[in-house]
């Protein structure tokens, strides 16, 4: 039985098939990840092209039959990418689609999800924050969208709310204070501290609006680099890509 439904997604991976076709990977709005055939996109670019390409965030018009999808329609909301863009930029873009495919839910809702992505790739893109921090939100967050969530109220095993350093483990998102403080941890000033809780407790909606000095930056993106990594379990080849540009 073949089912049609309208949502709106992302392209976050697309594959050529033959001359003519190609298979799309596309974080949905109501159904988190999903794979659809783009029957001959290639020969219809002038109709639909862009609003199948790589990070254009569209609405589709999809035919399910059993487990297979294919795009019947779809029109561009937002193309996230023109000519111009800098490699860094592209680069982080290109990992937050990998980050989609691996982290987005299945067939269920993936709102809040879409939203950090979408918000993430218009902040590098249009408001030209720095990359390395919006990345490093984005990393945080994602994680604790997705299970992943580390617990950055207080010393796991005293309760101590803050110290001048507190350690932030690896191995489980805790923080400890100088007398608990675990292997496989890392110094967390108090700035870099403040800033992973905003990105894990904060609304959406205020997500992006806090202050970091430039030189703490760094800091954080490699914490949240190396947490995700470490909890994911998975070698992100658009993440080798990022560092050999950046
Ligand atoms: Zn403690």
């Amino acid at each position: 039985m073949k089912i049609r439904f309208s949502t709106d997604a992302l392209v976050i991976k697309e594959t050529a098939i033959g001359d003519n076709d190609r298979l799309l990977t596309l974080m949905t709005r109501d159904m988190g990840v999903i794979r659809a055939f783009a029957v001959g996109a290639k020969s219809v670019k002038s109709r639909r092209g862009s609003a199948t390409g790589l990070l254009a965030y569209s609405n589709f018009n999809i035919d399910k039959t059993g487990d297979t999808y294919k795009i019947v329609e779809a029109s561009a909301n937002k193309v996230f990418f023109g000519a111009g863009s800098d490699v860094v930029t592209l680069a982080v873009a290109q990992y937050f689609c990998e980050l989609c495919a691996f982290f987005g839910p299945h067939d269920e809702t993936a709102e809040e999800f879409l939203r950090v992505i979408l918000n993430s790739l218009y902040y590098i893109t249009e408001k030209k924050r720095d990359p390395v921090l919006i990345k490093a939100i984005t990393e945080l967050r994602i994680c604790a969208l997705s299970g992943y969530s580390p617990s950055l109220i207080a010393c796991a095993d005293c309760g101590q709310f803050e110290d001048k350093t507190m350690y932030f483990s690896f191995d489980n998102g805790s923080i400890y204070c100088e007398n608990c403080k675990k292997p496989n941890c890392t110094a967390l000033n108090l700035t870099v501290l403040k800033a992973m809780r905003h990105i894990i407790y904060s609304k959406l909606e205020n997500l992006y609006g806090f202050e970091i000095p430039d030189k703490d930056i760094k800091t954080l993106e490699k914490i949240t680099e190396r947490y995700l990594v470490f909890q994911s379990e998975h070698r992100f080849a658009t993440l080798e890509f990022y560092h050999s540009v950046i």
